[in-house]
């Protein structure tokens, strides 16, 4: 369990969500600390040790989008942006403002505990056992040693996500990046591939899954 200890910064002006968040995390053993306006987390941040910051986006002041730009020219402090439209996910990752997640409003307070979790255990130091090897010319993906059978599809897919480890892309994104030439691939074809993907890695590794769901967003490639 990650939770023990961990200081997490809640930026948030609304008082009643950040306290039904600080009550959350903090039966789930994290030490939420609360802040209303973007300058002073930024302040915090700067002074401050957390483990990571979850981030409201609108915020009166400074928001959300500028402190998350801020922090990242110094510290690499893991952030979850929040936001109130999920419209905005697409625009947000397109903006490449540094953000480790994006989480949307009106958001279950669990939701919220397990993502910070999550993406508390992909900042941890990783312990690769299994390898993933993509051999672009070969167009061939293994794991582990083991050959992973994909068609065409879903290695422009895979490759994808795989170039950038942790990275959320959104339905949009996959569509523009991996197939731009191809206008047989639909949002919903990517969902049945990312599908076969799953089927075809858990096949070869039992239990092991790259592509994760973001729910509503997109997905992302992790170990
Ligand atoms: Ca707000």
């Amino acid at each position: 369990m990650t939770a023990p200890g961990k200081r997490i910064l809640i930026v948030e002006d609304e008082r009643t969500i950040a306290e039904i968040l600080m009550d959350y995390l903090r039966q789930a053993g994290f030490l939420p600390v609360h802040l209303e306006n973007g300058q002073t987390a930024l302040d915090a941040i700067r002074n401050g040790s957390f483990d990571l910051v979850l981030l409201d986006v609108m915020l009166p002041g400074l928001d959300g989008l500028t402190v998350c730009r801020e922090v990242r020219t110094f510290s690499t402090v893991p952030i979850i942006l929040v936001t109130a439209r999920v419209e905005e996910v697409d625009r947000l990752l397109g903006l490449e403002i540094g953000a480790d997640d994006y989480i949307c409003k009106p958001f279950s307070p669990r939701e919220v505990v397990a993502r910070v979790a999550a993406v508390l255990r992909r900042a941890a130091p990783p312990t690769p056992d299994i390898r993933v090897d993509i051999d672009e010319a070969g167009q061939r993906v293994s794991i582990g040693g083991h050959r992973l059978d994909l068609t065409p599809t879903e290695f422009r897919l895979l490759r994808l996500l795989a170039s950038r480890p942790g990275r959320l892309y959104s339905r949009a994104q996959i569509l523009e990046l991996a197939y731009s030439d191809d206008k047989e691939v639909s949002d919903r074809v990517i969902d049945s591939h990312v599908k076969n993907i799953r089927r075809k890695v858990a096949a070869l590794v039992p239990g092991l899954e790259v592509i994760h769901a973001v729910y509503g967003i997109g997905y992302r490639f992790e170990l």
